[in-house]
């Protein structure tokens, strides 16, 4: 067994996968966090008898997140409570239309007839879908490959082809689907990753397989509920975490990290695993020159966005767990997001209502709403006020009454809002950024950081900026991946 000593910075889901896998493997591992409790985005805010997610609220591929526990003999499902979710989404559009996502083929069937779909452009649609997912399965996820260079070493020329490379994630799907509705939607899939479907590649389409295939799950009395399982898991192992422990330098010596400062105090450790996005942490906590800096333009942030919570007194029963609210010009959305980086006029809103499963998260007979529409990431030279933000939030319950929710500013008894300022503020994400580095198929062509310094070789990342990106189980994946690449390391280096 290493004794070495592991510094993680951040106790994000990327930096506790990484700080288990490496505990697991030996290390004597302690996560230095900024905040009072662990999570990062992983976040609740419990007010007046509602208890809202502030970051997540879907849930997928949970057998990533069990490997953390089987590597220790242990079972999940002791830790977390979890369970799948009917319908997946509900979807709303402006011409009164309701379609459902459901994994059942028949029931899906009938959904897609709704809007005049044919059912077989759907089911072709997941084949392509599948078959993506099982391409970046096997060597981007589950290798954890980091450079093109790793991708044509993995998958040869012939294999590089068939993630359908010349077209955008939109090109995709509107190959397989004609209606407008169900290309909006599955256009939206990009949600996961905080990206333009018109701009991201066409293998993001592999991310409808990630719910169909695998299903899509809630945990029992909020997802926060997973950062305690977590916590359980790594008492239990002997994984150390200093809380409101901000990190503010990484200490180095030549090519070779040596220690952090955390409240003006000096630790050393042999290995460092950064949980603090890649950009901020080398401007900040290592004050890396304007070319290096430069270097790293690429890995633009993904979008943030404006995350409001609402108690309510009463139900809207027409909603799902899991609602989307579509903007009449999707295509204008992202471009305006994206592009333009200016706030959307008609933004599509993603809306949880998670007191459709969960009566522990609401008072009885009301719904706990958490809404949360994509807005650009934060421009520090023409920066937005708290009332440009207040404004779009007033345009999005304008759109929530027209498309249904009738008075809900009426049945509004208690408030929160976030605007990017303040995501960045809370988890130091570059300019506010909530999925780490965008997916745009000519600026990065998906790829994100590598997880290995290369500058300092024993300086690690993990999390949303570095590959595979953001969504919880890829940063968990993260986690899991970078142990195995400093174990690699380290068995060469010793
Ligand atoms: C509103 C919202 C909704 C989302 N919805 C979903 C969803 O439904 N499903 C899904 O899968 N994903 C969702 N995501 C994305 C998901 O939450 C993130 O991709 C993931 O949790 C990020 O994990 P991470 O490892 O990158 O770390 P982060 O969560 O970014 O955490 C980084 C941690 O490092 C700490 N830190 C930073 N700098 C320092 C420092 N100098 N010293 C000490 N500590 C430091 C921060 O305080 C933070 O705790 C959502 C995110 C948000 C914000």
């Amino acid at each position: 067994m290493p004794h070495k000593k592991v510094i993680v910075i951040g106790s994000g889901l990327g930096g506790l996968s990484a700080a288990i896998s490496l505990r697991q493997e030996g290390y004597e591992v302690i996560i230095h966090e900024k905040n009072n409790k662990i999570g990062g985005k992983l976040n609740v805010l419990k007010a007046e008898g509602y208890t809202f997610d502030l970051g997540p609220s879907i849930l997928t591929l949970p057998h990533i997140f069990e490997r953390l526990f089987e590597k220790s003999g242990k079972k999940m499902s002791d830790y977390i409570p979890i369970r799948p979710l009917r319908p997946h989404w509900r979807n709303f559009f402006e011409d009164g239309k309701v379609v459902d996502l459901d994994p059942d083929p028949e029931i899906q069937a009938a959904e897609a007839r709704k809007v005049g779909e044919d059912p077989g452009n759907v089911e072709r649609f997941l084949k392509y879908s599948a078959d993506l997912y099982d391409l970046t399965n096997e060597g981007y996820f589950e290798q954890g490959l980091d450079t093109a260079a790793d991708f044509r070493e993995f998958y040869g020329l012939g294999k590089f082809l068939k993630f359908d490379l010349f077209r955008s994630m939109h090109g995709g799907v509107k190959r397989f689907l004609k209606t407008r509705h169900m290309q909006d939607i599955f256009d939206y899939f990009i949600k996961y990753v905080g990206s333009s479907a018109y701009h991201s590649p066409a293998f993001m389409n592999c991310m409808p397989t990630i719910q169909y295939r695998y299903d899509l799950w809630y945990v029992d009395g909020g997802l926060y509920n997973i950062a305690i399982g977590l916590q359980k898991l790594m008492d239990e192992l002997g994984v150390k975490v200093a809380l409101n422990s901000e990190v503010s330098e990484i200490h180095k010596q030549g090519d070779t990290v040596t220690g952090i400062i955390a409240n003006g105090e000096l630790h050393r450790a042999d290995i460092i695993v950064s949980n603090m996005e890649v950009i901020p942490a080398y401007q900040r906590l290592l004050s890396e020159d304007d070319d290096f800096m430069k270097s790293l333009e690429k890995f633009e942030p993904a979008c943030s966005g404006l995350v409001i919570e609402l108690g309510l007194d009463r139900k809207y029963e027409q909603l799902a767990h899991h609602n989307f609210f579509y903007s009449d010009h999707q295509k204008e959305h992202f471009h305006t997001v994206f592009k333009k980086h200016e706030l959307p006029p008609d933004p599509t809103i993603y809306l949880v209502a998670a007191s459709r499963t969960d009566p522990s998260v609401a008072p009885e007979g009301c719904d706990c709403l958490k809404i949360l529409p994509h807005i650009p990431y934060i421009d520090d030279d023409n920066p937005l006020t708290r009332e440009d933000y207040g404004a779009l939030k007033e345009r999005v319950l304008d759109k929530l009454e027209r498309m249904g929710l009738t008075d809900l500013r009426k049945h509004i008894v208690f408030e929160h809002f976030w605007t990017p300022l303040d995501i960045r503020e809370q988890y130091h994400s570059n300019k506010g950024s909530i999925y780490g580095v965008v997916s745009d198929r000519f600026k990065n062509l998906a790829f994100k950081a590598p997880k290995q310094s290369a500058k300092y070789p024993n300086l690690f990342f993990v999390g949303g900026s570095v590959n595979p990106g953001g969504g919880m189980p890829m940063v968990v994946l993260c986690g899991q991946n970078v142990a195995k690449k400093v174990v690699a390391w380290d068995g060469v280096c010793s």
